[in-house]
This record gives structure tokens, C-alpha cells and sequence, in this order.
């Protein structure tokens, strides 16, 4: 801890920036403050814990919303003047609700320097969004929609759609009906990715592993 603390590079007020992202989806959750006295507890606690600037305290995050921050990893950067915290989050991480306080999107002026600011399209791209559309309803629970049912229903409930649309999957097959197969597939992958988010494995280690496969095959 004293060689932490020494690697930091403490601000004017003894405070350093933490970056705050899920560890399953990767999105930005939030930022806050963390002094020497929070950066120990979470290091120990392994939940996060902050300095609050406006009520000049510690501030354990979740101790009142309920929703604590588990860390599983910690990291600083270069220079050592920001922290990133990598948690599982269920609820939401903002204080208004929202999964993440990075809600607030600023127009870019001129078409093209928006599509250049943006990742690469890749054909697989709305697995991504998919991800971070359910990471979401899973914090906020929406009203109404569909994904929340899933979550508020729990795991039961989510395995047992598993199994329905893999048996839904194989009856279209068997009927070699493409637009029931395309349906089917689409109800499936859905639904797992719903169970990978309960589960809170990031799709990416799913990615990884068939890649790893792959290459061993080579
Ligand atoms: P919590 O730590 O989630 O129990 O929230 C306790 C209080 O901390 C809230 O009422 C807010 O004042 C503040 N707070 C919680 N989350 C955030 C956040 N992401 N950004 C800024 N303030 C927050
Ligand atoms: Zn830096
Ligand atoms: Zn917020
Ligand atoms: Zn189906």
C-alpha cells in the first residue's frame, strides 16, 4: 500500500481521478475522486470507496443505493494521475439512475467527423451494442421491457428461455425453414447473451476462447 500511495501522484488536494468501468461490458461506468484513505479501503475492502468533494467525506459507493461496486481489478495509468477501477455492477452506477453518468452525448458538427470519431464498423458490431443495451436494462429496469422481465424473473427463467429457443433452433433446422432458422438463432443468441450478462462473463472472453481455438488449430 505505502508503494501504491507513493506511485500516485496525488493532486493539490491529495485526490486522484478514478475511472470507474464495467469489467464484463467495458463501458464507462463513472469518475470520482479517491484520497489515500479510500484508495486503502478499496485495495482492502475490494468494494469501491471514494472521496466525496461535495460533502467532504468517504463515501462508500452503494452503501446507500445498495449497489457496492465489486473490484476486480485496478489499475493505474502511466504517469500515475488516474486510477481505473473494473467492477461488476448490477444496479446503476449514476445516482440518477442511469448504468452509466456518461449518458449526456454532445453533436459533433460536420458528418464526417463524427463517423471518423467512431470505432470501425464491423460486421458484428450490433453484438456489441446488444451487450451494452442489456448491461443497461439491466441496471435501470425500464418498464415494460422485455430484458427486464428477464432479470427481474432471474435465473431460472432465463435458462429455461435457453433451452426453449435451442429447442426452437433445432425444430427449424429440421424443417430446413431459413426465415424460422434466421428468427429462431437471432431468439438464442439473444437470450444467451442475456444469461452471459447475469453470469457477468464478458462476451469478449467468450470471443477470446474461440479465437484461442482457432489459432491452436492453425
Ligand atoms: P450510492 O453511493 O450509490 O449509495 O449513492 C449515494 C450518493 O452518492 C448519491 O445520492 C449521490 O449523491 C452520490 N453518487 C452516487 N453515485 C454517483 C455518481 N456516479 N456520480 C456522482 N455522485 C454519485
Ligand atoms: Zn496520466
Ligand atoms: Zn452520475
Ligand atoms: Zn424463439
Amino acid at each position: 500500500m505505502e508503494q501504491l500511495a507513493a506511485d500516485i501522484k496525488w493532486d493539490a488536494h491529495g485526490l486522484v481521478p478514478a475511472i470507474v468501468q464495467d469489467a464484463a461490458s467495458k463501458e464507462v461506468l463513472m469518475m470520482a475522486y479517491m484520497n489515500q484513505d479510500s484508495l486503502k479501503l478499496t485495495v482492502e475492502s475490494g468494494e469501491t470507496w471514494f472521496w466525496s468533494r461535495s460533502r467532504s467525506e468517504l463515501w462508500h459507493k452503494g452503501a446507500t443505493s445498495g449497489y457496492l461496486q465489486k473490484v476486480k481489478s485496478l489499475k493505474y495509468d502511466c504517469d500515475g494521475d488516474t486510477l481505473l477501477v473494473l467492477v461488476d455492477q448490477t444496479g446503476p452506477a449514476c445516482h440518477t439512475g442511469k448504468y452509466s453518468c456518461f449518458f449526456n452525448e454532445v453533436q459533433l458538427n460536420g458528418g464526417d467527423v463524427t463517423e471518423a470519431a467512431e470505432p470501425a464498423a464491423d460486421r458484428f458490431e450490433i453484438l456489441s451494442k446488444l451487450e451494452a443495451t442489456i448491461a443497461s436494462r439491466e441496471a435501470e429496469r425500464p418498464e415494460g421491457a422485455y430484458t427486464t422481465y428477464l432479470f427481474e424473473k432471474g435465473v431460472d427463467k432465463i435458462l429455461k428461455k435457453v433451452g426453449e429457443e435451442t429447442a426452437e433452433v433445432i425444430i427449424a433446422a429440421k424443417n430446413r425453414d431459413h426465415d424460422e432458422l434466421r428468427y429462431e438463432a437471432s431468439d438464442l443468441i439473444f437470450h444467451l447473451m442475456v444469461l452471459l450478462r447475469e453470469q457477468k462473463l464478458p462476451l469478449d472472453d467468450v470471443m477470446k476462447e474461440l479465437e484461442r481455438r482457432h489459432l491452436s488449430k492453425k
